[in-house]
Parts: structure tokens; sequence; C-alpha cells
């Protein structure tokens, strides 16, 4: 992951938490949450456990692998394996660890699902964006260039070999648009195997749920509202299931009126222009985290066609005229905001 600490208070937010961190009665199971800051954002980890102890425990598990998969996956640590992989593109093949594997094999195949609109070899152009960082307007001469580098078919990763190879000198892999997701399903099995009877894991606006909450049952989750800090568009119970948010509001500059942001067309090269924030639902954060950012991409109307032919994947998108659209998976699962003007337009 390539990310800098987002803004606060523009991801969902976990509403529940506030009101039931830390309680315990009689046997009662215990509530505990935690917050610390990595992959460049807020993680908070939320688990339910028959003991004050065991539930620490299964948090120290959650955020042990979350801070595992970092030296794996950051390139903002030079020698992680994916940083090795950039570093020898167009060089060499670079043995990896199966959970890099998995990462960039899952990525693959949702560029493949999105028609080639997630594209984790999209690295040199957000790198020439460095929205993140010290964000500037590249020109067009300038990104045409880096085209040839940002080809998937030029990314190689040998399960039989457990390698990964990029054909060209310059390529570089950006998992920022997955891994999150990623981070999230590997940091619920580390609780659960630590003991966790439920909980919850959130990366920002990556976010996976397991087990029931006590004394409700499912998660109250809330989608952040693009255009206003604070609030949120809609509510969503979710059990078992992880919901990722990519929005053109976490990381933006704006330039002569216009507003420049960090999920970017691999086609253009420029920042996508269909939406201000896409929610994707799914089993697996790996798959919400890659699907949020595709669809992004691919617009309301392409984005929402490719959520209905899929099985157990539900989205809601706000489109760039701050309309909001609801998949049919997800309608009397959702509460729209009374204050949102714009739910009138629901479809
Ligand atoms: P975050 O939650 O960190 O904002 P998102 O899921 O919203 O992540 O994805 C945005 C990140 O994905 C960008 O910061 C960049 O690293 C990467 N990215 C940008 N455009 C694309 C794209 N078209 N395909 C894949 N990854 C992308
Ligand atoms: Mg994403």
């Amino acid at each position: 992951m390539r990310t800098l600490l987002k803004r606060p208070l523009t991801v969902p937010l976990a509403l529940f938490l506030s009101s039931c961190a830390g309680f315990q009665s009689g046997s009662e199971p215990v509530v505990l949450k935690r917050t610390q800051l990595h992959m460049g954002t807020l993680v908070s980890i939320t688990a339910v456990s028959s003991s004050h102890e065991r539930a620490n425990g299964a948090i120290d598990a959650g955020f042990q692998e979350i801070k595992r998969l970092e030296r794996l996956l950051s390139t903002w640590i030079p020698d992680s394996e994916l940083s090795r992989v950039n570093a020898s593109a167009g060089v060499t093949a670079v043995p990896v660890s199966p959970e890099t594997l998995t990462v960039v094999r899952r990525s693959l195949q949702v560029a493949e699902m999105t028609g080639g609109a997630f594209n984790i070899a999209i690295g040199p152009a957000i790198d020439a964006w460095n929205i993140s960082a010290d964000p500037r307007l590249p020109t067009t001469a300038e990104l045409d260039v880096l085209r040839p580098l940002i080809d998937l078919q030029a990314v190689h990763a040998d399960v039989w070999e457990r390698t990964i190879r990029l054909d060209r000198a310059g390529m570089r892999i950006d998992v920022g648009g997955i891994g999150k997701g990623y981070a999230a399903d590997q940091a619920v099995l580390a609780m659960k195997k630590s003991g966790a009877s439920a909980g919850v894991v959130a990366l920002a606006g990556d976010i996976k749920t397991f087990g029931r909450l006590p004394g409700r049952g499912t998660f109250p989750i809330g989608i952040q509202h693009p255009r206003k800090d604070g609030a949120v568009v809609a509510l969503v119970e979710l059990q078992d299931e992880a919901i990722s948010t990519a929005g053109d509001y976490e990381r933006f500059f704006v330039k002569d009126g216009v507003r420049y942001h960090h999920i970017l067309d691999p086609l253009t090269l420029q920042p996508a222009s269909g939406c201000q924030s896409v929610t994707v639902i799914a089993k697996e954060g790996i798959l919400a985290d890659g699907l949020d950012t595709g669809i992004f991409v691919m617009g309301p109307e392409r984005g929402m066609e490719l959520v209905e032919h899929l099985d157990d994947v539900e989205a809601v998108i706000v489109d760039q005229s701050g309309r909001i659209h609801v998949s049919s998976g997800l309608r009397g699962r959702v509460r729209l905001s009374p204050d949102f003007p714009e739910s009138a337009e629901t479809r």
C-alpha cells in the first residue's frame, strides 16, 4: 500500500462502537475496541470474547497480522516484498510469500471482472500525480510515456514458482486499492483463531465484521456522505460480511475549480469522473475493496450492471451529480438518511 494518513471522518462510520466498547456485566461477553495507526491509516479493531484477557489477545492478534501484511505489501517500505518486485521490474522474477501472491492474483481477477478498470499496474501514473504526498498535474505527454508500463499482460504471478515478474523496467504494482480489504480478512482470521466470537476490523473505509454483536446481532455501519464530513448517506446492517468504500473525497486537490483525486481511469490516466463514492458489500474484504475501486472507475451504470450480475455482492453508489443508486439485493436492507436530499432519486 502506498497511502498517507487520510482526513478523519471520511470513512464509513461504525456507529455502534462508541455505545458498546468496553462493557461487561456478569457473564455477558466482553466487547473491547482499540485503535492504532497502520498502513497509513487509522485501524480500529473491536473484539467480542468471554473475558477481557481473551478480547485483548484477539485484538493484539488482529494488529499483529495487519503489521505483518504491511511489511509484505507496503510500497513505502523499501524492502517489502512488493517493493522488491517493483525494483526488479524488467530484470527478474522475485520469490514472494503466499499472501503477496494471493493479493496479486486476486487483483488480476478483479481486473478481469471489471474489464480492466481495476488495474494494479497503475503505479507509475499514481506516482506522476503524487496525490498522496505533493499533488501535481502531469502533462498529457508525460502520461503518454507511462502508458506502456500500465499493462496487466506484463504482470506475471506464477503459482508454481511462487514468483512475481514485471516485464518492463519502470513498471510498478500498487495494491492500495485492494490490500486493506485483504488485511481486514486476514486480521479477522487471526482474531477467530485467538478466541474472539465476534468483532470488527476497520482500516478506515475497509471494514470486515464477523459473528454477532451482543444484544443486537448485526453490526450497523454508516456510509459516509461524500460531500459532508461526519454525515452519513445510509445505514446498513452487516453480519459476516465486508464493506468497503472508495471516494473522490478521500485524497484530492482542487485546481481551477476541478477536483483531482486518487482513483485513476487506466484508459485516460486521469481521475475517474463518474462517481463521488462507491460502497461495496461482499463476503470477502479483498473482493469488496478491489471492486469499490474498479466500479468507481466503471461509473454508476456499468458498475451497477456488474454488481447485479455477481452473487453475494451489493453496492451503494453516489454518482457525480449526487444521486444515490442502491443494488436490488440491498433494497429493504439499507436505510437512506432522511437528511440526504438526493435520496428521492434512488432507483
Ligand atoms: P483507499 O481506501 O486507500 O482510498 P481505494 O480502495 O479507494 O483505497 O483505492 C484507491 C487506491 O487505489 C489509490 O490510492 C491507488 O493506490 C489505487 N488505484 C488508483 N486507481 C486505481 C485503479 N484504476 N486500479 C487499481 N488501483 C487503483
Ligand atoms: Mg478499493
